[in-house]
């Protein structure tokens, strides 16, 4: 979102949760970590690691500052265990899991342990943390994540031991965006969704309890935004947690509406459950793309129709060599497992570019984008594609009757020989064969391309890139990489076209054309789209409630429209002006 006149900085993080947060940044207070200095406490007074600089204690004093920790430690546990009971879903799990942790025997040991080494109760508490703080870093990954939550529990026992309130997050006096170092699950399971309009973070992971709980309550979040304490307490901030800015002292005209716009979008997205449909009743096949088994079942508990593209080379990335067919079988027989009787498209490695994958033995090249990527890798080892196929089709067995001839589709098809001899690899083995329309030549002459497949999906993310010769990883070319273009949208045209005119011609064959590229996420293009006669939007699980809530809307006589107002337009920008303001009337 472009604002007309900003004033303040602009800080940069990881956008995790999409949405506009306007209001002003609340900064969480944090609890001094360290030892207060109280006899037997060996912290040096600058906060500096304890050391254990008194005399050895005695057994009494041992047991007496053991036991401290001990109550101290229940207190909180309690506490945390009161909260969970009141709280729900995601939030309860958190609270819970923290009072667990409170009450670790591992940690008392420890605790114990510094005690006896002349530590007064609540050095020892910070020294024991901190042994256990250094250990999950060395693991690192989902471990390392959870030093905010040993850190936190730590924080609140000292607390409890100086007499002090718990630490957590301010009181909100107005709505604000909640500014933290990182959060801890203690602070966020207690949330108020209606005072919070944003969370920033400084530090965090993706997989981090922040991002859990605001994803769960729907509050946009931007995590691991360093240099965030640029920005002070009290200071209106414009949060976007899609591509992760924080503008400092936006235009407040500006961004209040923007935020409001954005909030009255979210709140139809939420509210939107599916089935898709346009607002005529015409139904939408509004399918999901994913890269793995989770992927695939989370898909399925909500509103999407089936699986439009499932990217196996993401689901092995970081494996060095290739996975047997055992192996292949078993996640693909999850993924279509996940959505029964419906539509599951697996699609064949599109390994290299953007996703080397180390076993296929791709070369490196100068201009890999231009290279052996996708069915390519035919020229390497057929086998690679073979094997793959050999483990769809087995899937496809182990389900059974609820996934009777998977659909398969390859990528970087260029040529008719290459569709034909893909198709004939999938009939063999009872495949249901298709191919992504990514390569413009495909596009140019898909006529010819039709009698080897029974679907085609357009993949407009390299669609564009290769029809506009613009690198898609290039953020400088953005705006050439636009799949509002209009020499994209009319190639888009002509695919559909061809296919109807086909059927209709008398081969009597139906080719159905979906979308699986970024393209169908945007919400006012999938209405073009479906006005161009495309059948079917594939869409990540994250964009998907938004385009059914704006299908959901508009009428197919409407779509056709917005599509000839955008094949009639010079420039993307044109095209999308055209079409959001003829959608607004
Ligand atoms: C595409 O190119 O539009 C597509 C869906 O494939 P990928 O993004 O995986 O290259
Ligand atoms: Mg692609």
């Amino acid at each position: 979102m472009a604002l007309d006149a900003q004033t303040g900085a602009t800080i940069r993080g990881n956008g995790r949760v999409p949405g506009l947060a306007y209001g002003v940044a609340r900064w969480v207070q944090r609890a001094e970590l360290v030892s207060s200095g109280t006899p037997r406490d060996g912290a040096a007074a600058d906060g500096t690691a304890p050391t254990a600089t008194a005399a050895a204690p005695d057994a009494e004093q041992v047991e007496r500052e053991r036991q401290r920790f001990v109550d101290a430690a229940g207190t909180v546990s309690a506490r945390l265990d009161a909260r969970a009971t009141a709280a729900t879903g995601v939030s309860a799990e958190v609270l819970a899991a923290n009072a667990v942790l409170a009450r670790d025997r591992g940690w008392a040991k420890a605790v114990g342990k510094e005690v006896t080494k002349g530590l007064g109760v609540e050095a020892a508490t910070l020294a024991a943390t901190e042994t256990f703080v250094e250990m999950f870093t060395r693991v690192g990954g989902r471990q390392a994540e959870r030093i905010t939550d040993l850190r936190d529990v730590c924080a609140r026992v000292i607390a409890e031991l100086r007499g002090l309130p718990e630490p957590g997050i301010p009181a909100f006096d107005q709505p604000g965006v909640l500014f933290a170092d990182d959060l801890a699950p203690a602070d966020t399971a207690g949330l108020d969704a209606a005072m919070v309009l944003g969370i920033v973070c400084e530090f965090g992971g993706p997989t981090s309890h922040t991002v859990i709980i605001a994803r769960d309550l729907g509050i946009p979040c931007v995590v691991g935004a360093s240099g965030l304490t640029a920005i002070e307490d009290g200071t209106p901030v414009l949060v976007d947690g899609g591509s992760g800015t924080i503008q400092a002292e936006p235009d407040a005209q500006a961004a209040s509406a923007a935020a409001a716009a954005d909030r009255e979008l979210r709140d139809k997205a939420a509210a939107w459950t599916g089935p898709a449909a346009l607002a005529d009743g015409h139904r939408v096949d509004l399918l999901a793309n994913v890269k793995d088994g989770e992927g695939a079942e989370d898909a399925a508990r909500g509103p999407a129709g089936g699986i439009g593209l499932f990217r196996t080379e993401m689901a092995f990335l970081s494996q060095p060599s290739e996975p047997g067919v055992e192996e292949q079988a078993e996640l693909y027989a999850r993924v279509l497992g996940a959505f029964p009787g419906a539509k599951v498209v697996t699609r064949t490695l599109d390994a290299g570019s953007d996703k080397p994958l180390a076993f296929t033995g791709m070369p490196d090249e100068e201009n890999p984008a231009l290279g052996v990527r996708g069915i390519r890798v035919d020229l390497l080892d057929r086998g690679l594609v073979d094997r793959q196929l050999d483990a769809i089709a087995e899937a496809g067995r182990r389900v059974g009757a609820a996934q009777e001839s998977p659909w398969v589709m390859a990528p970087m098809i260029a040529t008719v020989d290459e569709a034909r001899d893909f198709g004939e690899r999938c009939r063999e083995r009872g495949l249901t064969p298709g191919i992504m329309v990514e390569v413009p030549a495909v596009a140019v002459a898909v006529d010819r391309f039709l009698p080897h497949v029974d679907f085609l999906s357009i993949g407009t993310n390299d669609l564009t890139q290769y029809v506009m010769a613009a690198d898609r990883m290039s953020s400088g070319l953005a705006a050439l990489n636009d799949p509002w273009q209009p020499a994209v949208l009319r190639l888009i045209h002509r695919v559909v076209e061809t296919a109807a005119a086909s059927a209709a011609g008398g081969t009597g064959r139906i080719v159905p054309v979906g979308v699986c590229g970024e393209a169908a996420a945007d919400p006012h293009l999938a209405m073009v789209l479906l006005g161009l006669g495309v059948s079917s939007l594939s869409v990540a699980p994250a964009a998907l409630p938004f385009v059914g809530a704006a299908l959901a809307e508009v009428t197919l006589e409407q779509c056709c429209a917005f599509a000839a107002l955008a094949l009639d337009a010079d420039t993307a920008d044109a095209a999308r002006a055209a079409v959001i303001a003829a959608a607004r009337d």
